[in-house]
Protein backbone atom coordinates (compact mmCIF):
# COMPACT_ATOMS: atom_id res chain seq x y z
CA UNK A 1 0.00 0.00 0.00
CA UNK A 2 2.29 3.06 -1.39
CA UNK A 3 -0.88 5.72 -1.41
CA UNK A 4 -0.10 8.91 0.21
CA UNK A 5 -3.42 10.48 1.07
CA UNK A 6 -5.26 13.01 3.03
CA UNK A 7 -8.29 13.44 5.09
CA UNK A 8 -9.55 16.69 5.25
CA UNK A 9 -13.15 17.74 6.82
CA UNK A 10 -14.30 20.34 9.56
CA UNK A 11 -13.54 20.10 12.85
CA UNK A 12 -15.40 16.86 14.66
CA UNK A 13 -16.09 15.49 11.27
CA UNK A 14 -13.74 12.36 12.18
CA UNK A 15 -10.59 12.96 10.05
CA UNK A 16 -8.76 11.74 13.41
CA UNK A 17 -11.03 8.60 13.95
CA UNK A 18 -10.79 7.19 10.43
CA UNK A 19 -7.16 8.24 9.93
CA UNK A 20 -6.47 6.17 12.86
CA UNK A 21 -8.29 3.10 11.39
CA UNK A 22 -6.70 3.13 8.23
CA UNK A 23 -3.84 3.28 9.46
CA UNK A 24 -4.13 0.13 11.30
CA UNK A 25 -5.93 -1.56 8.41
CA UNK A 26 -3.43 -0.86 5.31
CA UNK A 27 -0.49 0.19 7.67
CA UNK A 28 -0.11 3.68 6.87
CA UNK A 29 2.22 5.90 8.22
CA UNK A 30 0.10 8.21 10.25
CA UNK A 31 0.81 12.41 9.87
CA UNK A 32 -1.34 13.98 12.35
CA UNK A 33 -0.73 17.54 12.56
CA UNK A 34 -2.89 18.98 14.99
CA UNK A 35 -1.35 16.15 17.39
CA UNK A 36 2.12 16.91 16.56
CA UNK A 37 1.30 20.64 16.96
CA UNK A 38 -0.02 19.76 20.18
CA UNK A 39 2.72 18.55 21.65
CA UNK A 40 5.20 21.37 20.47
CA UNK A 41 3.05 23.35 22.59
CA UNK A 42 3.39 21.73 25.55
CA UNK A 43 7.11 22.32 25.05
CA UNK A 44 9.19 25.42 27.06
CA UNK A 45 10.96 26.49 24.18
CA UNK A 46 10.33 29.87 22.13
CA UNK A 47 8.62 27.40 19.17
CA UNK A 48 6.78 25.61 22.03
CA UNK A 49 5.22 29.02 23.97
CA UNK A 50 4.50 30.69 19.99
CA UNK A 51 2.84 27.20 18.93
CA UNK A 52 1.05 27.07 22.09
CA UNK A 53 -0.91 30.57 21.53
CA UNK A 54 -1.82 29.65 18.63
CA UNK A 55 -3.23 26.62 18.45
CA UNK A 56 -4.38 26.59 22.07
CA UNK A 57 -5.37 29.93 22.79
CA UNK A 58 -6.41 31.83 19.17
CA UNK A 59 -7.34 28.41 17.43
CA UNK A 60 -5.69 30.58 13.88
CA UNK A 61 -3.21 28.34 11.53
CA UNK A 62 0.19 27.93 12.17
CA UNK A 63 2.96 29.78 10.01
CA UNK A 64 3.55 27.24 6.85
CA UNK A 65 7.45 27.60 8.11
CA UNK A 66 6.67 25.75 11.46
CA UNK A 67 4.70 22.91 9.50
CA UNK A 68 7.37 22.29 6.93
CA UNK A 69 9.93 21.85 9.81
CA UNK A 70 7.50 19.57 11.90
CA UNK A 71 6.71 17.81 8.99
CA UNK A 72 10.25 16.99 7.95
CA UNK A 73 10.79 15.60 11.45
CA UNK A 74 8.16 13.31 11.35
CA UNK A 75 8.38 12.03 7.81
CA UNK A 76 11.76 11.71 8.34
CA UNK A 77 10.60 8.07 10.10
CA UNK A 78 8.39 6.88 7.02
CA UNK A 79 9.59 3.52 5.77
CA UNK A 80 10.07 2.83 2.22
CA UNK A 81 6.76 0.42 2.03
CA UNK A 82 4.65 2.52 3.90
CA UNK A 83 1.99 4.57 2.16
CA UNK A 84 1.12 8.03 4.27
CA UNK A 85 -2.10 9.65 5.35
CA UNK A 86 -2.05 13.02 5.92
CA UNK A 87 -4.89 14.00 8.85
CA UNK A 88 -5.78 17.97 8.87
CA UNK A 89 -2.84 18.97 6.05
CA UNK A 90 -2.54 20.77 3.44
CA UNK A 91 -5.26 23.35 4.95
CA UNK A 92 -4.29 25.95 2.82
CA UNK A 93 -3.63 26.98 -0.30
CA UNK A 94 -0.11 27.54 0.37
CA UNK A 95 0.75 24.25 2.23
CA UNK A 96 0.15 22.26 -1.25
CA UNK A 97 3.41 23.66 -2.36
CA UNK A 98 4.83 21.88 0.92
CA UNK A 99 3.42 19.12 0.27
CA UNK A 100 3.97 18.51 -3.60
CA UNK A 101 7.86 19.61 -2.88
CA UNK A 102 8.48 17.06 0.87
CA UNK A 103 6.85 14.36 -1.00
CA UNK A 104 9.01 14.62 -4.20
CA UNK A 105 11.57 14.70 -2.31
CA UNK A 106 10.89 11.46 -0.92
CA UNK A 107 10.36 10.06 -4.37
CA UNK A 108 6.91 10.08 -4.00
CA UNK A 109 3.84 11.63 -5.53
CA UNK A 110 0.71 13.00 -3.81
CA UNK A 111 -2.62 10.60 -4.67
CA UNK A 112 -5.67 11.50 -3.29
CA UNK A 113 -8.11 13.82 -0.59
CA UNK A 114 -10.98 12.67 0.81
CA UNK A 115 -12.88 15.04 2.53
CA UNK A 116 -15.30 13.99 5.43
CA UNK A 117 -18.23 16.19 5.15
CA UNK A 118 -20.50 17.65 7.90
CA UNK A 119 -22.68 20.25 8.50
CA UNK A 120 -22.91 22.86 11.05
CA UNK A 121 -24.73 21.92 13.61
CA UNK A 122 -23.63 18.30 14.37
CA UNK A 123 -20.14 19.90 13.95
CA UNK A 124 -21.11 21.83 16.98
CA UNK A 125 -22.97 18.91 18.71
CA UNK A 126 -20.19 16.68 18.44
CA UNK A 127 -17.22 19.45 19.96
CA UNK A 128 -19.79 19.87 22.71
CA UNK A 129 -19.46 16.27 23.59
CA UNK A 130 -15.85 15.65 22.40
CA UNK A 131 -12.79 14.42 25.11
CA UNK A 132 -9.48 13.59 23.81
CA UNK A 133 -6.85 11.22 26.15
CA UNK A 134 -4.48 13.57 27.52
CA UNK A 135 -1.66 10.92 26.95
CA UNK A 136 -2.30 8.40 24.05
CA UNK A 137 -4.62 11.16 22.03
CA UNK A 138 -7.41 8.68 21.47
CA UNK A 139 -10.87 10.70 20.76
CA UNK A 140 -14.02 10.04 22.20
CA UNK A 141 -17.21 11.29 22.65
CA UNK A 142 -19.22 11.07 26.05
CA UNK A 143 -22.42 10.74 23.99
CA UNK A 144 -20.70 6.99 23.48
CA UNK A 145 -19.63 6.69 27.21
CA UNK A 146 -21.32 4.78 30.62
CA UNK A 147 -20.92 7.21 33.07
CA UNK A 148 -17.84 5.07 34.70
CA UNK A 149 -15.78 5.18 31.60
CA UNK A 150 -15.72 9.21 31.52
CA UNK A 151 -12.49 9.87 33.13
CA UNK A 152 -10.14 7.50 31.51
CA UNK A 153 -9.22 6.57 28.36
CA UNK A 154 -10.03 2.84 27.12
CA UNK A 155 -6.83 2.09 25.53
CA UNK A 156 -4.32 3.31 27.87
CA UNK A 157 -6.01 4.67 31.07
CA UNK A 158 -4.91 8.64 30.61
CA UNK A 159 -7.20 11.41 31.84
CA UNK A 160 -10.14 12.38 29.44
CA UNK A 161 -9.91 16.07 28.94
CA UNK A 162 -11.32 18.75 26.48
CA UNK A 163 -9.18 20.04 24.14
CA UNK A 164 -8.17 23.89 25.15
CA UNK A 165 -9.38 24.47 21.53
CA UNK A 166 -12.81 23.11 21.65
CA UNK A 167 -14.37 25.64 23.89
CA UNK A 168 -17.02 27.67 22.15
CA UNK A 169 -15.87 31.03 21.01
CA UNK A 170 -13.22 28.92 19.46
CA UNK A 171 -14.66 26.43 17.31
CA UNK A 172 -17.11 29.47 15.65
CA UNK A 173 -13.37 30.85 14.02
CA UNK A 174 -11.62 27.59 13.62
CA UNK A 175 -15.02 26.38 11.53
CA UNK A 176 -15.29 30.18 10.11
CA UNK A 177 -10.99 29.44 8.79
CA UNK A 178 -12.61 25.85 7.46
CA UNK A 179 -14.54 27.65 5.06
CA UNK A 180 -11.87 30.48 4.12
CA UNK A 181 -9.11 28.43 4.25
CA UNK A 182 -9.53 24.91 3.60
CA UNK A 183 -12.49 24.63 1.33
CA UNK A 184 -10.78 26.18 -1.67
CA UNK A 185 -7.73 23.68 -1.10
CA UNK A 186 -11.07 20.86 -1.03
CA UNK A 187 -12.12 22.61 -4.43
CA UNK A 188 -8.81 22.53 -6.21
CA UNK A 189 -8.85 19.09 -5.69
CA UNK A 190 -12.08 18.54 -6.85
CA UNK A 191 -11.22 20.53 -10.17
CA UNK A 192 -8.12 18.10 -10.54
CA UNK A 193 -10.68 15.12 -10.40
CA UNK A 194 -8.09 13.86 -6.70
CA UNK A 195 -10.98 14.39 -4.47
CA UNK A 196 -13.41 12.07 -3.28
CA UNK A 197 -15.96 13.06 -0.68
CA UNK A 198 -17.43 11.12 2.39
CA UNK A 199 -20.59 11.73 4.29
CA UNK A 200 -19.42 12.30 7.77
CA UNK A 201 -23.25 11.97 9.10
CA UNK A 202 -23.01 8.32 9.08
CA UNK A 203 -21.68 6.07 12.06
CA UNK A 204 -18.01 5.79 12.43
CA UNK A 205 -17.96 2.07 10.88
CA UNK A 206 -20.33 3.00 7.81
CA UNK A 207 -18.06 6.00 7.09
CA UNK A 208 -14.92 3.58 7.56
CA UNK A 209 -16.57 1.42 5.21
CA UNK A 210 -17.30 3.82 2.74
CA UNK A 211 -13.38 5.30 2.61
CA UNK A 212 -11.95 1.34 2.89
CA UNK A 213 -13.37 1.07 -0.65
CA UNK A 214 -12.01 4.33 -1.93
CA UNK A 215 -8.69 3.34 -0.97
CA UNK A 216 -9.18 -0.58 -1.95
CA UNK A 217 -10.25 1.18 -5.85
CA UNK A 218 -6.99 3.33 -5.85
CA UNK A 219 -4.48 0.50 -5.46
P1 LIG B 1 -6.90 19.73 14.45
O1 LIG B 1 -6.49 18.78 15.54
O2 LIG B 1 -6.73 19.15 13.08
O3 LIG B 1 -8.26 20.32 14.67
O4 LIG B 1 -5.85 20.96 14.54
C1 LIG B 1 -5.73 21.73 15.70
C2 LIG B 1 -5.03 23.04 15.42
O5 LIG B 1 -3.68 22.80 14.97
C3 LIG B 1 -5.64 23.93 14.35
O6 LIG B 1 -6.72 24.72 14.83
C4 LIG B 1 -4.42 24.80 13.97
O7 LIG B 1 -4.16 25.78 14.96
C5 LIG B 1 -3.29 23.79 14.00
N1 LIG B 1 -3.10 23.11 12.71
C6 LIG B 1 -3.41 21.81 12.41
N2 LIG B 1 -3.10 21.51 11.15
C7 LIG B 1 -2.58 22.64 10.61
C8 LIG B 1 -2.07 23.01 9.32
N3 LIG B 1 -2.03 22.13 8.32
N4 LIG B 1 -1.63 24.28 9.15
C9 LIG B 1 -1.65 25.17 10.14
N5 LIG B 1 -2.11 24.92 11.37
C10 LIG B 1 -2.58 23.68 11.62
Amino acid sequence: MLLNISILGPQASGKGTQARILKKRFNFFYVEMGALLREIAKENSPLGKRVNKIVNQEGILVSDDVIELVLEKKLSGVKSDQGIIFDGFPRISSQIKNLNKILSKLGRKFDLVVFIDLPDELVYERISGRRICSKCGLIYNIANLSDSDKEKCQSCGGKLIIRKDDQEEKIERRLRIFKKETLPVINLYREKKMLREVDGTGSIEEVAKEIEGIIKSKS
